[in-house]
């Protein structure tokens, strides 16, 4: 779809942190901004801002900064979080769950729309004003909703499986949480979270 995959992915996770501190600055009513301090709130330089900045275009007004609302209007646009983004999550045990109650991503324009599973006693029933799909019927709601990205709550021994069933309908983009690397082909991008993974680095810097 014509982006370009050559932008590090340091860069756009870092367009995300800014987004979301011009968010903040946006709530305070905070009208302009420099490269310096949003380099600030962010723990890098001036410099690391701007050249993020650059391979989007022409960003701010030199020795003046940027405006806040409109530098963030860019960014959303950028990242295409600038209206609602249609998610499926598949696999509505305790992790899931969790992600379905949580009422946040709303807010940033994650929507998640449609949940999965193949467990009969939970399929049917309401989970935070979303029925459970059988996920037989995956192909069929992703499509008939609209639906760009997947994220992957399930055991581990089905996860590789569901993801091909996935990638079968068309999607491009997976969110996994099952500790496992997936088999993809070059053109899907899975991103993947791992507390676990944090936790043991982190566990590094303990006193
Ligand atoms: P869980 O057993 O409570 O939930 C798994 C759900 O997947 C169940 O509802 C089950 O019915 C469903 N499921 C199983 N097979 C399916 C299929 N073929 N199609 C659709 N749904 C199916 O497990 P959990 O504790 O929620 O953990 C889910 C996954 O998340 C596991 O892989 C776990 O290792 C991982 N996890 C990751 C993190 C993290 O930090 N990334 C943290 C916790 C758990």
């Amino acid at each position: 779809m014509g982006r370009n995959q050559d932008i590090p992915k340091a860069v756009i996770k870092r367009l995300s942190l800014y987004s979301r501190v011009l968010q903040n600055l946006e709530i305070k009513n905070v009208q302009k901004v420099s490269s310096k301090e949003l380099g600030e709130l962010l723990g890098v330089n001036s410099a690391q801002v701007r050249k993020d900045l650059a391979y989007f275009g022409q960003f701010g007004v030199p020795g003046f900064g940027y405006y806040v609302s409109e530098l963030r209007s860019k960014i959303k646009k950028i990242l295409r979080t600038d209206r609602p983004l249609k998610i499926g999550l598949i696999g509505v045990g305790n992790l899931g769950s969790a992600l379905l109650s949580y009422t946040g991503f709303k807010k940033q324009g994650f929507h998640i729309i449609a949940a999965f599973d193949n467990d009969k006693r939970k399929i049917g029933k309401k989970h935070s004003d979303i029925i459970i799909q059988d996920i037989a019927n995956l192909e069929k709601t992703i499509k008939e909703k609209g639906i760009e990205i997947i994220i992957l709550t399930v055991p581990v021994e089905k996860a590789q499986e569901i993801t091909n069933n996935v990638i079968d309908t068309g999607i491009t983009t997976i969110l996994n949480f099952v500790p496992i690397r997936l088999i993809v082909p070059d053109y899907v991008r899975v991103h993947y979270v791992d507390l676990s993974i944090e936790i043991e680095s982190l566990s590094y810097y303990v006193k």
